[in-house]
C-alpha cells in the first residue's frame, strides 16, 4: 500500500454519525471507506427479524430538536426512509401523554434510515477493524478478515472506549491531554429482550411504554408501531438493572425481563411467548459526554473521534456529530 490520497477518509463504524460524514466527504469529491464490523448498517439504530417478527432493539425513535437535523429528517420522510410514529408515549401508569412534539422512527424498523443512507458509499459490512497505524502521512486500517484500507485522514464512529482501544492497538499514542478527555465519557449499558408472542401483550397507545426507570426502562410493541406484522415486543431494563444483570445466564435474564414486564402490563407473556432473544449493549446511553461536536487529534495524520458521546447525545446528537466531523475535514465552519 503506497499511503493515502488527499480528500479520502477511513470511517469505522456505519451507524449514523459515520455514514451523514461519509456522504458528506463524498458529495465533496472525497474518496470515503466505510468499514463496519455488523452484517448490516446502523450499529445502535437496530433492527433484527426473529421468527417472522421485526423487533427494533436499540434505539426505538427520536426526537428532532435543531435546524440542522430537522433539514436531514424531511429529506428521509420525504424519501420514505421515517415515518412519524405518534407525539408522545405512554407512561409507567400506562397513560398516554401527548405533548405535540413528533416521535420519528425508520419506515420499516429503525434500520430503514441508515440503510437509505448507506446507498451509493463504499461500505463494507462484516469488516472488523483491528488495527490503525500512521502510513506515509496517512492512515492505513487492518480488519480482521485481511482486508486493509487507507485514506488520508480517519475518522472513528465507534462508542469512544473501542475507538480509543483501535488507535491505539497500532502502536498511535494519543496525545495524554486527548485521552483524558476521551476517558471522561461514559455510557449506561443496556439488556434489551426481544419477545416473539402469540398475542397482544397489551402495551398501550401509542405501542411504546416509557417508564424511564428501574428495573424497566421501556416495552415498546414492533407491531403497534408498524414495523413487525406479527407480535413482537422489546424489553429494555434500566442502566442500573442492566448493569447489576448484565453478564448473568441468558435464561435468567429473559424469565426476569418476561416476569416484570408481565407485572408492568397485566398480560402473562409467559404464556403467550413463543421465542425469545436477547440483545447486551454494553454501551447504550452516553451518560457523560464530551462538549464539542467532534474531537480532532492535533498531531499526526487527521484523526478525529465522532459520535454520540460528543456534543449531543442520542440520534440527533450522533447525526450532529457526523456532520461536524465532515465539515472539520472540509475546513468548513460547520
Ligand atoms: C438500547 C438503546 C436504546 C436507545 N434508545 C434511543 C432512543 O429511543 N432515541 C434516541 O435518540 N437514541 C437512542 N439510543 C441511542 C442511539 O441509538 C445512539 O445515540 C446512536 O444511534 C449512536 O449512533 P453512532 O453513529 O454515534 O454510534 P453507533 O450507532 O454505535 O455506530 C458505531 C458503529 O461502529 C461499529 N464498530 C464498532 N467498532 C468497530 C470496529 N472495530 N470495526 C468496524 N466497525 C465497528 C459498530 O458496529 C456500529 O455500527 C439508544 C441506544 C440503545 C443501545
Amino acid at each position: 500500500m503506497n499511503g493515502a490520497d488527499a480528500g479520502s477518509c477511513i470511517v469505522v463504524g456505519a451507524g449514523i454519525s459515520g455514514l451523514l460524514a461519509a456522504r458528506e466527504l463524498r458529495a465533496e469529491g472525497w474518496r470515503v471507506t466505510v468499514v463496519e464490523k455488523g452484517r448490516r448498517v446502523g450499529g445502535r439504530m437496530a433492527t433484527l427479524r426473529l421468527g417472522g417478527g421485526n423487533f427494533d432493539h436499540g434505539a426505538q425513535f427520536f426526537t428532532v430538536r435543531g435546524e440542522r437535523f430537522a433539514g436531514l429528517v424531511e429529506g428521509w420522510l420525504a424519501a420514505g426512509a421515517a415515518e412519524e410514529w405518534s407525539r408522545g408515549f405512554a407512561d409507567a401508569a400506562g397513560e398516554y401523554n401527548q405533548d405535540g412534539h413528533p416521535r420519528y422512527r425508520g419506515s420499516g424498523g429503525m434500520t430503514s434510515i441508515p440503510e437509505y443512507l448507506a446507498r451509493g458509499l463504499d461500505v463494507r459490512t462484516g469488516e472488523r477493524a483491528v488495527r490503525a497505524e500512521p502510513r506515509a502521512g496517512g492512515w492505513e486500517v487492518a480488519c480482521e478478515g485481511g482486508l486493509r484500507v487507507s485514506g488520508a485522514a480517519l475518522l472513528l464512529t465507534a462508542p469512544v472506549p473501542q475507538s480509543m482501544e483501535l488507535v491505539e492497538s497500532g502502536g498511535h499514542e494519543l496525545p495524554e491531554e486527548v485521552r483524558g478527555r476521551l476517558r471522561e465519557v461514559s455510557y449506561d449499558p443496556c439488556l434489551a429482550l426481544l419477545a416473539l408472542l402469540d398475542g397482544p401483550a397489551g402495551v398501550p397507545e401509542p405501542g411504546g411504554m416509557q417508564i424511564k426507570g428501574e428495573p424497566l426502562d421501556w416495552i415498546g410493541d414492533n407491531r403497534r408501531k408498524g414495523i413487525s406484522e406479527t407480535h413482537a415486543i422489546t424489553i429494555h431494563a434500566g442502566p442500573g438493572w442492566s448493569r447489576d444483570h448484565f453478564d448473568d445466564d441468558e435464561p435468567e435474564i429473559t424469565r426476569s425481563l418476561l416476569s416484570l414486564a408481565t407485572n408492568r402490563l397485566a398480560t402473562d407473556l409467559g404464556s403467550l411467548t413463543l421465542e425469545t432473544s436477547l440483545v447486551r449493549w454494553p454501551y447504550s446511553w452516553v451518560t457523560n459526554s464530551h462538549p464539542e461536536p467532534c474531537l480532532a487529534v492535533p498531531d499526526g495524520p487527521p484523526l478525529l473521534f465522532c459520535g454520540d458521546a460528543f456534543g449531543q447525545p442520542k440520534v440527533e446528537g450522533a447525526a450532529l456529530s457526523g456532520l461536524a466531523a465532515a465539515d472539520r475535514l472540509l475546513g468548513r465552519q460547520g
